[in-house]
């Protein structure tokens, strides 16, 4: 591919995700090096270049379900947020809403991107909606880290409902 160059435009990333950059880069080279947070690269004839990148991160299963390398039965899609149904449901109905950007876990992306957040939380909304659960009820929950029983490192939430749910823990952790 040829080399990009620009300054602080926002690109589609092909695998999945964006970049921002304010120099000038081979695509080659950012798809070999770059990483969420990475910080700057250069070499003969190119500017150094400060990546403000949220690109897809390879070895995560929902990054690569954004990506459509791995299937899934999506439910509700928008520019920025996924729905798609658990492969292993936990209720009638359970479906996972994640942003398309990668965060490891809710905490970071709340703080990391509050509107985006947001954005989840509409998604999930939305979903409820067209599930029919909002005259009963659902649970919508984030697993987060060892504690909360995390499984998968890109913050999702867990939208349940069709059935009473029952107690929010099986016991009391008191
Ligand atoms: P966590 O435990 O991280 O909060 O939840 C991860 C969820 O992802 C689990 O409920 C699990 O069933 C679901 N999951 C794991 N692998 C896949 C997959 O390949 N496809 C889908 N649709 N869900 C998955
Ligand atoms: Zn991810």
């Amino acid at each position: 591919m040829d080399a990009v160059s620009g300054r602080g435009r926002r690109v589609v990333w092909p695998g999945g995700g964006w970049v921002t950059w304010c120099g000038r880069v081979g695509v080659g080279e950012l798809a070999a090096g770059c990483v969420v947070g990475c910080a700057v690269r250069g070499g003969a004839g190119r500017l150094r270049v400060s990546y403000t990148a949220r690109v897809s991160t390879p070895d995560c299963l929902f990054c690569r379900i954004v990506a459509g390398e791995i299937p899934a039965t999506v439910v509700r899609e928008t520019a920025t947020t996924l729905a798609f149904r658990d492969i292993d449901p936990k209720a009638p109905v359970h479906v996972l809403v994640i942003p398309k950007e990668h965060y490891a876990d809710v905490a970071t992306l709340g703080q990391g991107d509050p509107a985006l957040a947001g954005e989840v939380l509409a998604t999930a909304a939305a979903v409820a909606e067209d599930e029919g659960l909002l005259g009963d009820g659902f649970r919508l929950l984030f697993n987060t880290g060892a504690y909360g029983g995390q499984e998968v490192f890109h913050a999702h939430a867990h939208l349940l409902g069709g059935a009473p749910l029952g107690p929010m823990l099986a016991r009391s952790v008191a």
